[in-house]
């Protein structure tokens, strides 16, 4: 396994890998690596002849006021995970070298303003660029990305439509811990008593779904119920919403296929989750 720390050698194994005619697919994370993350790695490694993990704290993508310094930081522990999944290579940059002072951003208007967008305005500038530019230095064939960032994904789509990009984007699904808490880095930031009530997301997103099973297409007596079951915990709401999963607009009336999805604050840990109506 390949450890690629400069953009130029990134961008020539990638051309090499090319000339031989391998199909590349890249696992774009900001490491500390969990199944959720090697959910998309052996998504990869099973469709692609060669797998790029990119792993990079994007700082562009962080608020002044969010947990950049504090981000769950392990190289070793992720390198062996990535080699035990036989990864080919990780593309590990520091900051000096994806950034030197740009003045050039990537902006999907209006979706980047919606859900997690209202309390982040800067967030999704960030990972859009920053995705963009590993699009640039990788040139994948495939990129795979996790639907628990469902906003996220929705996004680079759009900027992969509008930009042309000639790739295929692959979403894969929410994996999740025992009790039901959809796996992420920051779950690590939990007390032992905030765990335990984080898995009131699932819980309510799985309320909700039931209650669309049992014929209730109101999304404001839906969401009502979602922030009922919340509130029985001490944490605080960012946002509840069920919206159209393309537009990410709110509905009038609840559909197969919609979306709910919500960001709640346990303590100073934000967590996202989501699901689709079925
Ligand atoms: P991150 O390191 O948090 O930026 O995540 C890197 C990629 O892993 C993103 O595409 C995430 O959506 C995906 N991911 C993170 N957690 C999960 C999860 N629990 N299930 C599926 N994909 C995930």
């Amino acid at each position: 396994m390949r450890i690629v720390k400069g953009v130029g050698e990134m961008q020539n194994f990638s051309r090499e890998q090319r000339a031989k005619g391998r199909t590349i697919g890249l696992v774009p994370t900001m490491g500390f690596l969990h199944e959720g993350h090697l959910s998309l790695v052996r998504e990869a490694v099973k469709q692609c002849d060669c797998t790029v993990v990119s792993i990079f704290v994007n700082p562009t993508q962080f608020g002044p006021n969010e947990d950049l310094d504090s981000y769950p930081r392990d190289f070793e522990r992720d390198k062996k995970l990535c080699e035990k999944e036989k990864v080919d290579a990780i593309f590990f940059p520091q900051e000096q070298e994806m950034y030197k002072k740009p003045l050039t951003f990537v902006e999907v208007k209006e979706l980047s303003r919606l859900l997690c967008g209202k309390s982040r305005p800067t967030h999704f500038q960030g990972v859009t660029t920053v995705v963009a530019k590993l699009f640039n230095i990788v040139r994948p064939h495939r990129a795979y990305f996790g639907l628990k960032d469902f906003q996220q994904f929705v996004i680079i789509k759009k900027m992969v439509d509008d930009l042309n990009f000639d790739l295929e984007l692959v979403g894969c699904p929410i994996v999740r811990e025992r009790d039901g808490l959809a796996m992420s880095s920051r779950n690590h930031y939990l007390s032992p008593e905030e765990r335990k009530q984080a898995v009131v997301l699932n819980r309510a997103l799985s309320k909700a779904q039931k209650m669309f099973g049992s014929g209730e297409k109101n999304p404001r007596k839906v969401r009502k119920a979602v922030l009922d079951c919340i509130a029985a915990t001490s944490s605080r709401v960012d946002y509840v919403e069920i919206v159209d999963s393309e537009s990410l607009q709110p509905v009038q009336e609840i559909k197969k296929g919609n979306l709910i999805a919500l960001a709640v604050f346990f303590g100073k840990t934000r967590l996202i989750d989501n699901r689709l109506f079925e």
